[in-house]
């Protein structure tokens, strides 16, 4: 048997939340970090399918779920905590959604709506004037849409992709190789990409705009930056980086009138991220940041590393007991799904 099922039925038959509680002790935070609610089998689904969190459905149990073990809390609640050291309730929870994808809005909003739980979106500020998909969405549906069975590709050279299979792994392989590759050079990589693949892709709406923003806000979605463009902020020179991390901040200001509390990295993992993005960040005006470092973490640590908050990431592929034991903080299953 494998051993995350193993996991799953200890979980279930020993009373598992205790077990952790006293593994992290309660005095923890876990904040969950999707992207995309939608399902990724659908006639119309266009884009990277390893960015989709959950179904809708799925989404649903989920939320049902947490919110029977879990002490849901909004942005402003950690942000008061951080700034003011107001306690957090036991078992403290933050909903967060990455990208701002339109299904965010269209699946995940009458969800929370139904069940009255606040949650974060941060949203890549360009992407709410131009909707357009971004470089691993058009990566991926440029696999899809392809009728070749071979090229030679950039980046990665020669690949056979006569099949489903071998287009999904050669299609992992570039999006790895894209993510490598300087920030500048990736917008011509794709474009190379989708002329020796030969596709010309629709002009898909993925994000959700400032219209939207002003709905979510007000039922209680904050939406807060996630860059201007999502570039990896190692990956730019630091005059950009400062530019990416104002400018997304003002933008969020000007045109939803939020207050701007928090700052999701792009990619998140700890080779995304550096002393002086967190420098940048300070100096902008922010006064928390959320990475894709996994594992809740305990109350006590939060106000020491403000920059650093861990997030849970959430893969499609986790069933509901793998979700469940991720989310209760089991640590051989945290990386599990990561696309990173
Ligand atoms: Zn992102």
């Amino acid at each position: 048997m494998e051993i995350e099922k193993i996991l799953a039925r200890a979980i279930k038959y020993t009373g598992g939340l205790h077990l952790l509680d006293r593994y992290w002790g309660k005095n923890r935070l876990t904040v969950l970090a999707h992207h995309r609610i939608t399902d990724p089998k659908a006639r119309d689904f266009v884009g990277f399918v390893s960015n989709v969190s959950a179904t809708p459905e799925a989404f649903e149990e989920q939320i049902d779920w947490v919110s029977k073990h879990f002490n849901v809390i909004d942005l402003a609640t950690l942000h008061a905590h951080i700034v003011d050291e107001k306690a957090l309730p036991e078992r403290a929870l933050l909903i967060t959604f990455d990208d701002g994808y339109m299904d965010n809005y269209t699946n995940a909003l009458p969800v929370l709506k139904k069940y009255g739980l606040p949650a974060v979106i941060f949203i890549v500020t360009g992407s709410m004037d131009n909707p357009s998909p971004l470089w691993w969405d058009i990566c991926s549906e440029s696999f899809r849409q392809t009728t070749k069975t071979q090229a030679t590709l950039p980046l990665i050279g020669e690949q056979i992709i006569a099949t489903a299979k071998l287009k999904y792994s050669v299609e992992r392989q570039m999006i790895g190789a894209l993510k490598r590759v300087a920030e500048h050079e990736k917008q011509a990589n794709v474009e190379d990409l989708q002329r020796v693949l030969d596709v010309t892709l629709p002009n898909t709406q993925m994000f959700f705009g400032w219209e939207q923003v002003q709905e979510l806000v007000a039922n209680g979605i904050a939406c807060q930056p996630h860059t201007v463009t999502h570039p990896i902020l190692t990956r730019i020179p630091e005059d950009e980086m400062r530019r990416q991390v104002a400018d997304s901040r003002q933008q969020v200001i000007e045109r939803s009138g939020q207050e701007v509390l928090a700052f999701a990295y792009p990619n998140g993992s700890t080779a995304d991220y550096s002393l002086s993005a967190m420098q940048a960040l300070s100096d902008s005006g922010y006064d928390m940041a959320f990475t894709l470092v996994s594992g809740p973490m305990p109350v006590k640590d939060i106000r020491q590393h403000p920059y650093q908050i861990k997030r849970v990431y959430l893969s499609r592929r986790d069933s509901m007991a793998i979700f469940q034991m991720k989310v209760l903080g089991v640590p051989a299953l945290l990386e599990r799904g990561k696309y990173l």
